[in-house]
């Protein structure tokens, strides 16, 4: 991917040209390792029904040795630039591969389609320009390492072992240690539908990073997502991540709870679910829609947002809209029942002075929601009133949200009281 492989690239177009006869015997050369999985794959797949010289006219030649790799050593993503010869320095079309658990996923872009024009997927192929032609691409940007890793565009889901640590004075405050995947969320990609008739996209099981391949010869179908959320547009990759996320969340007693007594009680109706893009996390009451920040995919923000569903389907709109402060803390307190719980979680930005809140809660109540022996709920209440919604009504995001008085101390968490009642 350094210099030495983008100078070794523009040898090799420099001595080739990019006459179509020539290319064809050359299409599947390249010296990085790491693809020659892919590669084999696709060479077997151009032996049954050859493929590539309508490709080659269609988008270009692949520049194997300038692809752009993200390997996190479970899966790897791959970004092929794909050179015409028409534009001089700058790569218009490229090849995605997402390798994972067996299986290849594919399919060739080009930046002027009509899922990309526009979008923040226009700058891999910048990027990608970069990597081909150096500072002389004709976008004239110039790329370090970190600005590829920081667009919203490719998601970081890490998986962490929290570690919750007490200093002297009393705080206490998470360390985590976390491994990270690399996951593709934006949902107007469908990579799998795209151009399935060229032979250029489309699965092919016997990937995998120890190239050992697998058996498994089915796609890959949601097993709880769309159980009680819908996304028309949604690619698969899209909902493995919601799955992956209920997963864990139903590891822990409330959760599982949760996800059951939502499917319940929606009976065969499903709520809208989309990614949203630095709009912040929320369960939208008005349109039934719960949108997940793709800064928070993790299922600590996704148990948050799906207590307020489960909230909404409880009670009245008029009961829930005037009493928001309530179900805020409440929703916040089922989180740390369920962090309390969990010894493996996807990334929580769970800060200690949230943390310490909860705690001093859960001081007087339990796990469940219920006053532990020796609180009564007259003075929970006082503690709620007076030194907890004043800390959440100082901040811009709730100094609005109406704090419902008649459901004084325990009746704000009887939603995890019902959640819980069969839990250890
Ligand atoms: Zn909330």
């Amino acid at each position: 991917m350094g210099q030495a492989h983008q100078k070794e690239a523009l040898d090799v177009m420099a001595s080739r040209g990019i006459s179509i006869s020539a290319s064809l015997s050359c299409f599947f050369n390249h010296s990085i390792s790491l693809l020659d999985t892919v590669i084999i794959n696709l060479s077997n797949i151009n032996e049954n029904q050859e493929f590539i010289g309508e490709f080659l006219k269609e988008y270009g030649i692949p520049l194997w040795n300038c692809t752009y790799i993200i390997d996190d050593g479970i899966e790897q993503t791959y970004f092929v630039p794909l050179y015409n010869g028409q534009t001089s320095l700058e790569i218009t079309s490229l090849w995605f591969f997402h390798v994972s658990e067996g299986k290849i996923i594919y399919a060739p872009f080009r930046r002027d389609d009509s899922s990309i024009a526009g979008h923040e997927q226009c700058f891999v192929f910048d990027l990608l320009s970069y990597l081909v032609f150096g500072e002389e691409n004709s976008s004239g940007l110039v790329f370090g390492e970190k600005s590829s890793l920081s667009r919203s565009y490719l998601i970081t889901l890490y998986e962490c072992t929290p570690v919750c640590v007490s200093s002297e004075s009393g705080g206490e405050y998470w360390y985590e240690d976390c491994v990270y995947r690399n996951y593709w969320v934006d949902e107007t990609w469908n990579w799998i539908t795209v151009n399935p008739g060229t032979g250029g996209g489309g699965v092919i099981d016997g990937g995998g990073s120890n190239g050992g391949g697998n058996s498994s010869g089915n796609d890959y179908t949601s097993t709880f997502a769309t159980q009680i959320f819908q996304n028309n547009n949604f690619s698969e990759n899209s909902w493995e991540i919601v799955d992956k996320l209920l997963d864990e969340i139903q590891e822990i007693c409330i959760g599982a709870t949760l996800f059951n007594q939502i499917k319940e009680k929606l009976d065969g109706e499903k709520i809208g679910f989309q990614f949203v893009v630095s709009d912040g996390s929320g369960y939208v009451h008005s349109n039934r829609t719960l949108n997940l920040d793709v800064d928070q995919i993790n299922s600590n923000a996704l148990l948050h947002e799906m207590m307020h569903l489960y909230q909404t389907l409880t009670e009245t709109e008029f009961s829930y809209e005037s009493s928001l402060m309530n179900r805020e803390l409440e929703a916040r307190y089922a989180q740390y029942v369920y962090l309390q719980n969990k010894s493996y979680l996807a990334r929580a930005p769970y800060e200690c002075s949230e943390w310490n809140i909860m705690a001093s809660i859960n001081d007087y109540i339990d796990d469940k929601g219920h006053l532990r022996e020796g609180s009564d709920n007259d003075s929970f209440a006082a503690f709620l009133e007076y030194q907890i919604i004043p800390i959440y009504h100082s901040t811009d995001t709730y100094e609005n949200y109406t704090y419902d008085l008649s459901q004084s101390g325990t009746s704000s968490f009887s939603n995890i009281q019902v959640l819980t009642q069969n839990c250890d």
